[in-house]
């Protein structure tokens, strides 16, 4: 088994030692025992016909053999089914197997009372404004223009939509009452304090639409203009729980359907939102503004990887896209690289969501399209495009393709997106689209597509050299020490935690090789695996957000730094070979991993019935051209970067 490198490493595996996994997944998935093992019907996908999902309690892990094959620990299991953060699942299972978490520091506990203040002033603050919406005489325009939507009293309650009145002080006097100061008011972004120390109500005369985030609790306000005045709608200010480049309006609502579904559906205006919602179509969520960041694909890959981008067919709507590029642009800002539209489409490759297009009819934004045809919009989501094939749509529209100067702008343009896509199999079939859409010939664009891949995996190598500081010697001093694959895989943690474009570099590294992307389940303990999965969605550990870093996986981490940073720094600017060390890292992790699943699949197999074993021959043997692949790319080319840190098992 693995060892203890951390205090945060031993509570985790203290929780999970005294909970059953068997008990936990099987309070929601029937099992039916198999020899040693369970087996039952996957929950995270559709099946009904092949029990393809299987619990081992002598590892305490469960694994799908089908569709989803994912599989994971106890943690993986409860945040993958309730749709939770790894901090939230171990409050959840600390609770349950009554682990005492570490005791929170004094600046800890400060900050978490301020925030939840904070909650309770916008909580009340959304209960006055209800009232008033509901009851006050002067909300009538209110509940005219709400009328006039076509907004069921029921979605007004389940919003929990209201209304700020006129006056300068209604909501201050209200919550001073309540015993908030105006410190905490103005905190929360309710009042605006003048320079002179009076304050006053920041939304006045205005719907007011609560945000929510994720868990439900209000963290802050749309509020639209009734009566023409600019602007039409205000938002609250940056808040410590409104960051309004990160928040998703009606996520709390949508979750629970987007998991169901498998899709979310992302449009644009709080209405659009609402009224899908008061439809039936529960998996819709808003983008406050019309851009869309990568802090918010990330909070949605949470439950779905299938996201679909509703746009109007209008150029405001292809504005949208453009501006979702330009802040995919600025995720980016440390490379002096243009980016164009590739934007959307590496960002997409490499935070692993399929992203897609869905383009409404002239004229129409969603909220017209739903009222007037609920089926059609159901058919736009199902049929929306991969966002490739959308914007090489796009580009052709736009260049005259008769015209040898228009196929010459079309190809220049189309070969940053296309080298941008990082599956190779899925990149050759665009690029052969791409040039029968222009005519032009594929071996020119292929060829233009290699120039643009040559910059991209340099970028990024020169870029992984960039963050990683400091000398080769280090890298000859000394060796992990422990269990060969833990060594690797608290290497690789340790250089993915500090060099933020390595990740995507080993994703096309593996793409080129066949095989599917590292991923957490590719770690063999449930702290790497947090860890993993913070970096992937968070980025390097000095960006991670203050209130989204679990304490215990920031100590885990400063062990792991304290033991393998000297190992992990030290290459030279211009040499790959620092990245490929990284690889090799992360094919010995997936050797582990695949050996591992290829047992346990053959444990289970010798106890399936012959009518099912058909399946999950083809599974293994999937697992077994995968593992060949890897012990191929591993054993047999020498290895590009010389002699690796880890001597060969
Ligand atoms: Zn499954």
């Amino acid at each position: 088994m693995t060892r203890n490198v951390s205090t945060g490493h031993s509570v985790i595996e203290e929780i999970k030692s005294r909970l059953d996994i068997v008990e936990i997944v099987g309070e929601t998935v029937p099992l039916r025992r198999s020899g040693k093992n369970y087996i039952g019907f996957c929950p995270f996908h559709h099946n009904v016909r092949t029990p393809a999902f299987a619990v081992f309690p002598d590892t305490q892990t469960w694994r799908c053999f089908g569709a989803c094959n994912t599989g994971g620990d106890v943690f993986q299991f409860v945040m993958k089914r309730d749709g939770l953060s790894f901090s939230e699942a171990l409050r959840v299972l600390a609770e349950r197997a009554g682990v005492p978490l570490a005791p929170k520091t004094p600046e800890m506990e400060a900050r978490e009372r301020e925030r939840a203040r904070l909650r309770e002033a916008l909580a009340a603050a959304a209960l006055f404004y209800q009232s008033r919406l509901l009851e006050s005489p002067e909300a009538e325009p209110a509940r005219a223009y709400l009328a006039d939507r076509g907004l069921a009293r029921e979605t007004i309650e389940r919003f929990g939509l209201g209304y700020s009145p006129g006056a300068w002080h209604a909501l201050l006097d209200y919550l001073k009452g309540r015993g908030f100061s105006t410190e905490e008011l103005r905190a929360a972004g309710l009042i605006v304090v003048r320079e002179d120390g009076t304050a006053f109500d920041r939304f006045r005369g205005r719907l007011m639409i609560p945000i929510r985030d994720p868990q439900g609790h209000v963290i802050g306000f749309g509020a639209r203009a009734l009566s023409g005045e600019e602007p039409k709608y205000l938002n609250s200010p940056q808040t410590p729980l409104f960051d309004k480049s990160a928040v998703l309006f009606a996520l709390d609502l949508a979750r629970a359907e987007i998991r169901r579904t498998g899709t979310a559906v992302i449009v644009e205006g709080y209405f659009d939102a609402i009224m899908a919602h008061q439809a039936g179509f529960a998996n819709v969520v808003a983008a406050l503004g019309t851009s869309l960041s990568e802090a918010q694909l990330r909070q949605l890959r949470r439950w779905t990887r299938r996201l679909v981008l509703a746009l109007d067919a209008d150029p405001a709507g292809m504005h949208a896209v453009l501006k979702g590029i330009a802040s995919a642009r600025e995720a980016f800002a440390e490379t002096s690289l243009e980016l164009g539209p590739r934007g959307p489409v590496r960002l997409s490759g490499q935070i692993g969501v399929d992203l897609r297009v869905l383009t409404l009819p002239e004229g129409m934004d969603p909220d017209e399209l739903i009222r007037r045809d609920p089926q059609a919009w159901a058919r736009a989501v199902e049929t929306a495009r991969p966002v490739v094939a959308f914007l090489l749509d796009y580009l052709a529209a736009r260049f005259p393709l008769e015209d040898p100067k228009g196929k010459a702008a079309f190809a220049r343009e189309a070969a940053p997106i296309l080298a941008a896509i990082p599956d190779p199999i899925e990149r050759a079939v665009y690029i052969q689209q791409a040039a029968r859409m222009a005519r032009i010939n594929e071996r020119v664009l292929l060829e233009q597509v290699a120039g643009r891949r040559m910059e991209e995996t340099k970028r990024v190598s020169r870029k992984a050299s960039a963050s990683a500081q400091a000398s080769k010697k280090a890298e000859k001093e000394r060796t992990p020490r422990g269990d060969a694959v833990t060594g690797a895989e608290a290497m690789l943690l340790v250089m993915l935690g500090q060099a933020p474009d390595l990740l995507p570099y080993l994703h096309v590294r593996f793409a080129e090789l066949g095989l599917d992307p590292l991923s957490e389940e590719d770690f063999s303990n449930s702290t790497f695996r947090a860890l993993f999965r913070n970096i992937a969605e968070l980025g390097p550990v000095e960006e991670w957000p203050e209130e989204a870093g679990e304490p215990l996986l920031r100590t885990a981490w400063e062990r792991l730094l304290d033991r393998y940073g000297g190992l992990a720094r030290g290459f030279d600017p211009e040499n790959v070979r620092w990245a490929e060390n990284a690889v090799r890292y992360a094919l010995w992790i997936r050797e582990r991993q695949l050996k591992e699943t290829i047992a346990n699949l053959h444990a289970l197999m010798k106890e399936i019935p012959e009518d099912h074993l058909r399946e999950f021959m083809e599974k293994w043997q999937q697992l077994a051209v995968a593992l060949n692949r890897v012990q191929r790319s591993l054993y047999r080319r020498a290895p590009q970067g010389g002699r690796p840190f880890v001597a060969e098992r």
